[in-house]
Formats: structure tokens, C-alpha cells, sequence
């Protein structure tokens, strides 16, 4: 499969996938001009949008999409926070239930994520094979952990937002506020995505991409070291 990173991070986040037969986005979290200008305004492909949750760095150009035509797949809940729930190219599978995008087979899990008054934010997390290339990839970001596992996934597109030691008793000179360490609570650490990556089964791994890093909480360079030996190839955008 082939996958660029148009934007990552909570300024906004887009990413394009293709297994020579499909394209996809998934997450519209920058503005619709930036997605066509970055992908040379070669969009008539993309087949479908997955979203994973209503939070703007991901879901920016949700409507514009929607009335543009595009196929979009995201939670219920997301459907109906952005005013999309009544479209009929928008739709909504419940965790775990199968949505074939003409080569890709698409499945929806649940993850663990918050807004920033405390409530909770349903957010899916996308488990995608390919009947062309026959290859697996997962993605999952803005999440505090992930439950399930997977098994043998070529490619792996996970949030790494943080690195603890850069909160409590690191070198930062900078306070963090409880609203921050609460904002954090909702996303997932270096520690926790090792954790993850040490449970899984990376047999077949090619590619790990370490996504929606934070630019003050996270010592890129510190995080590829550390997650170098997970796979045959790393990328910390
Ligand atoms: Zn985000
Ligand atoms: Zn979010």
C-alpha cells in the first residue's frame, strides 16, 4: 500500500491511502484547498473519507467532502455532531461491522478519547485490508490506549503524542496545567504505544508511522530511537 501524510498533529490531520486500485483519505482535519493542492489536485480517485472522530484537526473538511460527493465513514456520534447524519453518502457502522470500499475491506474499532470538558468523544480507529495487494494496515490515533490487537498488520499508523518524561519530573521548564494533563489523558504516550506495539504481532510489519505527535511534548528524534527495533521501518513525521 501506498501512504503519504498530508498533515499530523492536532494543527490538523489528512492521510492518503491507495492499494493501486482504491484511494481513501482518512481524516479531512485541514482545509479542503490544502488537501487539493497536496495531492496536486489529483482527487478524482478517492473512492471514500474515514473519519475518525467530530475534533476539527480531523474532521475540517467533513461537510465540504459530503457535499462534494465523497463516500464518508465515521462513528454515529460524529455523524450527528457535525450536522452529517441525515446525508446519504455518510455512513456509520457500528464497531467490528465490515464496509467494503471496492478493493478495501474497511472495519471500524473503538477507542478511548475525551473532549476537553472531561466528556467522552466517540472515536473509531480503522482496521483495513487490501483483496489487491492483500495487505493489512491499522490506524488509530487521539486515543488513551488500544484494546484490541491485530494480527500480522503491514503497516501500522498509531498516534504517539507524548512522552511522559516530558510532563511529570522532566526536563521541561514548562507548567503544565491539570487542563492540559487532562487534554493528554486523551491521547496516547510513547510508553503506551510501546506497550501496544509489544503485544502485537509484528511479524509482518513493515511500517510504523508514529502520528500526531505533539511539537512540545515529544522528543522526535528520542521517539524513533526508541521505536526503531518495532519495525523494518519507522517514520516519525
Ligand atoms: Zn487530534
Ligand atoms: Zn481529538
Amino acid at each position: 500500500m501506498d501512504i503519504k501524510i498530508l498533515a499530523t498533529g492536532s494543527s490538523g490531520n489528512c492521510y492518503h491511502v491507495s492499494d493501486g486500485t482504491t484511494e481513501i483519505l482518512i481524516e479531512c482535519g485541514i482545509k479542503y484547498a490544502d488537501i487539493m493542492r497536496k495531492l496536486d489536485y489529483n482527487i478524482g480517485n478517492i473512492n471514500t473519507v474515514l473519519i475518525s472522530h467530530a475534533h476539527k484537526d480531523h474532521s475540517e473538511s467533513a461537510e465540504r467532502m459530503a457535499d462534494c460527493g465523497f463516500d464518508l465513514i465515521m462513528p454515529p456520534e460524529t455523524a450527528v455532531t457535525l450536522g452529517l447524519d441525515k446525508e446519504p453518502n455518510v455512513f456509520t457502522p457500528e464497531p467490528g461491522k465490515q464496509i467494503l470500499v471496492n478493493t478495501l475491506i474497511v472495519i471500524p474499532f473503538s477507542l478511548v478519547h475525551f473532549n476537553s470538558d472531561g466528556s467522552d468523544c466517540p472515536c473509531y480507529g480503522y482496521f483495513i485490508a487490501s483483496k489487491t495487494t492483500q495487505e493489512k494496515l491499522i490506524f488509530a490515533t487521539d486515543t488513551a490506549y488500544i484494546k484490541n490487537t491485530f494480527k500480522a498488520v503491514d503497516y501500522m499508523l498509531i498516534e504517539v503524542n507524548y512522552m511522559t518524561s516530558m510532563i511529570d519530573g522532566g526536563e521541561t521548564e514548562d507548567f503544565v496545567t491539570e487542563v492540559e494533563k487532562r487534554r493528554l489523558k486523551s491521547h496516547m504516550s510513547l510508553e503506551t504505544a510501546v506497550e501496544f506495539l509489544e503485544r502485537s504481532d509484528r511479524s509482518k510489519l513493515k511500517t510504523l508511522y508514529a502520528i500526531h505527535g505533539s511539537s512540545k511534548r515529544l522528543d522526535k528524534d528520542e521517539a524513533y530511537r526508541i521505536l526503531e527495533p518495532y519495525a523494518e521501518r519507522v517514520i516519525v513525521p
